[in-house]
């Protein structure tokens, strides 16, 4: 499939966790609820004439019991992982590659994965000593 969601039947679009569609570094198949709905109202846009390029930043969540799962942006092979101390029941691990941030993932941590989701979206340079430190806001990286 391609960027517009068209198959390789051009009067035919596809959108969710059936297609394989262009990612960062090849064609990927995301499997999860936010990617089904945006990429289908992209390819229903396209199907009624729009050019959407639907290039997401990757991400989903998940409710297991008392555990709020999260994950944003695309996994790189070679990032340096961080990971963030923080209290019971919460986690956060970063993923670092060429001076950004690229992918988070946490558990019970939604206002944290909100602002790693603008930090990767921004491509905003991260330092990996303040990620790893608790004691600094992530929202302060935001105003670099
Ligand atoms: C057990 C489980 C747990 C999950 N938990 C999470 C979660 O916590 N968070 C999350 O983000 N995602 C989760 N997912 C993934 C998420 O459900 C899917 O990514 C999402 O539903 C994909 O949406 P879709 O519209 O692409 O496909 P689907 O939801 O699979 O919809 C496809 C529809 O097409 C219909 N269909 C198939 N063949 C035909 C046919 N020939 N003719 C007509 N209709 C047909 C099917 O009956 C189905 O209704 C979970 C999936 C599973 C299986």
């Amino acid at each position: 499939m391609d960027a517009q969601c068209r198959t390789s039947d051009p009067a035919i679009f596809a959108a969710g966790d059936c297609v394989r569609f262009p990612g960062r570094g090849g064609l990927v198949r995301l499997e999860n609820w936010i990617h089904a709905q945006d990429h289908g109202a992209s390819a229903g846009r396209n199907a009624a004439g729009a050019r959407d390029e639907y290039a997401p930043v990757p991400s989903f969540w998940s409710e297991q019991y008392d555990l709020y799962l999260q994950g944003v942006g695309w996994p790189v092979a070679d990032a340096a992982r961080v990971h963030r101390p923080l209290d019971a029941n919460r986690a956060i691990v970063f993923e670092v590659h060429d001076g950004c941030l690229t992918y988070a993932m946490g558990i019970n941590v939604q206002r944290d994965l909100a602002i790693a989701r603008r930090l990767i979206e921004r491509r905003i340079p991260v330092d990996p000593e303040a990620l790893a430190d608790a004691g600094r806001p992530l929202a302060a990286m935001l105003k670099r």
